[in-house]
């Protein structure tokens, strides 16, 4: 019998597990064993530039550290070969969507370069995702295209989106609309370096592997509806989607290694027993109780098996949570 749900967590391997990662692997894990669902982990290396060789085991080895477990991923063989569950490895699979996609006529070659695009947009401030593109390649003639290839240009994939909005409800921001063709324009589905693009990768895995339920940051709440776009168009219903806040340092900027030690692992090494820093992590996620304490006191020490069914995303929080990783050793010493 399949699984009631299928949850996961999918780090990219370019660092170690920081705080933010951790909170959000516990936060899936415990969504979806609390429904008695699956959980599967996935490596997302497919930005080989990024990537750091020794990150992906030391990933493992922390999430197991606080408690986790997942019953497919790249060091086990679940429903599949251990290499499914690693993007470097999946080419052919995203390949096979793209032909999907090509057969629909709904993908282009675009022979812009990031500077020509940033000249053309309209809007004179790029967002975070850059300028939207505005569709330069997009109706180019053959002869065209044959010019462009002479040049030596090397072209990005990219798929038409559509005027129109986007809605879905997220178990933590509510309802949410996006307009993908007035945000970001047509979007890449394959770099110019051959690199399939994350909004692809991750529509094709999660499809893959079942995914019902995607917990993550919300850095990535818009583009949830590139994705649930991709996912109509390749014949899959979208999953259910919750986006954690983001840890911020101190400075009110993501947390990132200029804050201190912000890696789950440092902070173990420091001393620090797994279940403090699982409650530590999870307490600065989830609402005060209607009575006003604490869902999972700061102070706690608990493993996430021993707070199944005591957390639900119904009590996350959508605020940003400020971290100052020294006070943070200091408190859980
Ligand atoms: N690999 C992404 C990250 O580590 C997460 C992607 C996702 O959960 O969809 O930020």
């Amino acid at each position: 019998m399949p699984p009631a749900m299928t949850g996961r967590f999918a780090p990219s391997p370019t660092g170690d597990l920081h705080l933010g990662g951790a909170r959000t692997a516990l936060a899936a894990w415990l969504s979806a064993r609390a429904a008695g669902g699956a959980f599967v982990l996935r490596m997302e290396d497919l930005d080989r530039p990024r990537v750091v060789p020794w990150a992906a085991g030391r990933i493992l080895e922390d999430l197991a550290a606080l408690g986790l477990d997942w019953d497919e991923g790249p060091d086990r063989d679940g429903a599949h070969p251990a290499a499914f569950y690693r993007q470097s490895e999946a080419g052919p699979r995203y390949q096979e969507a793209l032909r999907h996609l090509e057969a629909q006529g709904l993908i282009y070659p675009c022979y812009c370069s990031r500077a020509e695009i940033a000249r053309a947009a309209s809007a004179p401030h790029a967002g975070e995702e850059g300028p939207r593109y505005p569709g330069t390649c997009r109706e180019l003639t053959r002869a065209q295209r044959a010019a462009r290839e002479q040049e030596g240009r090397r072209p990005s994939l990219r798929v038409r989106v559509e005027p129109g909005e986007v809605r879905f409800v997220d178990a933590v921001h509510g309802p949410c609309r996006f307009d993908p063709h007035a945000e970001t324009g047509d979007f890449v589905v394959r770099r110019a370096d051959g690199l399939f693009a994350y909004q692809l990768a991750v529509v094709v895995d999660d499809a893959a592997m079942g995914v019902t339920e995607v917990v993550r940051g919300d850095d990535l709440l818009p583009s949830t509806a590139r994705q649930i776009l991709l996912l109509a168009a390749l014949g899959h219903p979208p999953p259910r989607y919750a986006h954690l806040p983001l840890v911020l340092g101190p400075d009110g900027q993501r947390l990132s290694k200029r804050h201190g030690a912000v890696a789950a692992r440092a902070v173990l090494e420091a001393g620090v027993a797994p279940g403090r820093l699982v409650a530590l992590l999870l307490s600065t996620l989830l609402a005060p109780l209607p009575d006003g304490g604490p869902a999972i006191p700061a102070e706690a020490s608990v493993m996430p098996r021993d707070l199944v069914g005591r957390f639900s995303l119904a009590q996350v929080v959508r605020a940003p949570t400020r971290v100052d990783p020294s006070a943070l050793l200091a408190s859980l010493r």
